[in-house]
């Protein structure tokens, strides 16, 4: 249920806060543009007893939210949320663009790479430091060095840095040493994982799962914000289909659809999706048109000797393409980058 105030005075939205507290719902407040709504999140069961709260003179509207996803949802929150990462923004006219290679290999590697896609225009340095390989006998990662590689970069290049996080435990350390955490394709339904993230004070970049669909995505990351993060951004990766040209099928229609149901930034990964370099501009700048509002980019200064995910890395030179390709394509549509 929402509860719409008709005044947004802080003492009337305590009193109503704790109301429906103690009618056994948790209480999120949304500060919108044009007015405050306070979503009661629960059993289903008592929502008659919620909707006599309408009676309070500052309170305006008591409506049942009807899609199964209430925080997530444009129906407790109209306009587009905007995510700060330290100091860029994602969402509503902010496009954000993360780039790096797959997997930090090393200092000098990912250094170069900082350097480079900063160059070329990106706004956010990404890098793997705990890979879920889908071999157990593939590199794994540099793990917590690998942490402290990243953020030491980061800081000399000053870029905000995100990095994933695979397991529960993992998610206090990861947010001591990124600006963001990634929650992987393959953990998109961890529940434990995604409920750790919630209690994080960091952003959260959730990645579609290859075999989910829009609505299990728009749950997970309902469990992230029902634990009261409310900095989720949407990643569409590609799904699996029959084909096998390429790794997945980015699913581009994920983009407008979910910008219908959510006001949560969705952004595109054609790196995976493609699993090859070399239609990764194309899909970037069809990302970019179906009005994505960032991409993530797996870039490496060597991918013929990438430890990771090489077949689908852009090279320096082809990274500053893209960037500039996809911002004739925002210019043509009328949004900037
Ligand atoms: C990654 O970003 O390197 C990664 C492993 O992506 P995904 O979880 O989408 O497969
Ligand atoms: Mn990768």
């Amino acid at each position: 249920m929402i509860i719409v105030m008709a005044s947004a005075r802080k003492e009337d939205v305590d009193h109503v806060v704790s109301r429906v507290e103690e009618l056994g719902y948790q209480a999120h407040v949304i500060q919108g543009v044009e007015r405050t709504v306070v979503a009661a999140v629960g059993d289903e069961r008592g929502k008659e007893r919620l909707t006599s709260l309408e009676a309070l003179p500052y309170v305006e509207q008591v409506i049942r939210v009807l899609k199964p996803f209430k925080l997530a949802g444009r129906e407790v929150k109209k306009e587009d949320t905007v995510v700060s990462c330290a100091s860029t923004k994602i969402g509503g006219t902010h496009f954000g663009v993360m780039a790096g290679p797959c997997s930090i290999e090393s200092e000098q590697q990912i250094q170069e790479t900082a350097e480079a896609v900063k160059a070329a225009g990106a706004t956010i340095l990404r890098g793997g430091a705990f890979k879920p390989r889908t071999s157990p006998y593939s590199f794994q990662g540099l793990e917590m060095e690998g942490l402290r590689i990243l953020r030491r970069v980061g800081k000399s290049v000053q870029m905000p840095v995100v990095t994933e996080a695979t397991t529960p435990e993992q998610v206090p350390v990861v947010a001591q040493y990124a600006d963001m955490i990634q929650i992987g394709a393959r953990n998109m339904q961890n529940y434990g994982l995604l409920r750790a993230v919630g209690k994080a004070q960091k952003p959260v970049l959730l990645k579609r799962g290859m075999m989910c669909t829009i609505n299990e995505f728009l749950m997970s990351a309902e469990y992230i914000l029902s634990e009261g993060n409310p900095n989720v951004i949407l990643c569409e990766r590609g799904i699996r289909t029959f084909e096998t040209e390429t790794r997945n099928t980015l699913d581009l229609q994920a983009v407008p659809v979910i910008k219908l149901h959510s006001h949560l930034p969705i952004i595109v990964d054609p790196s995976h999706a493609a699993g090859r370099w070399d239609i990764v501009i194309a899909m970037a700048c069809a990302a970019v048109a179906a009005g994505a509002d960032g991409i993530l980019l797996e870039v490496h200064p060597d991918p013929a000797n990438a430890l990771s995910d090489g077949l689908q890395s852009l090279t320096f030179r082809d990274s500053e393409r893209l960037v500039s390709e996809m911002r004739a394509i925002a210019g043509a549509i009328g949004r900037s980058m």
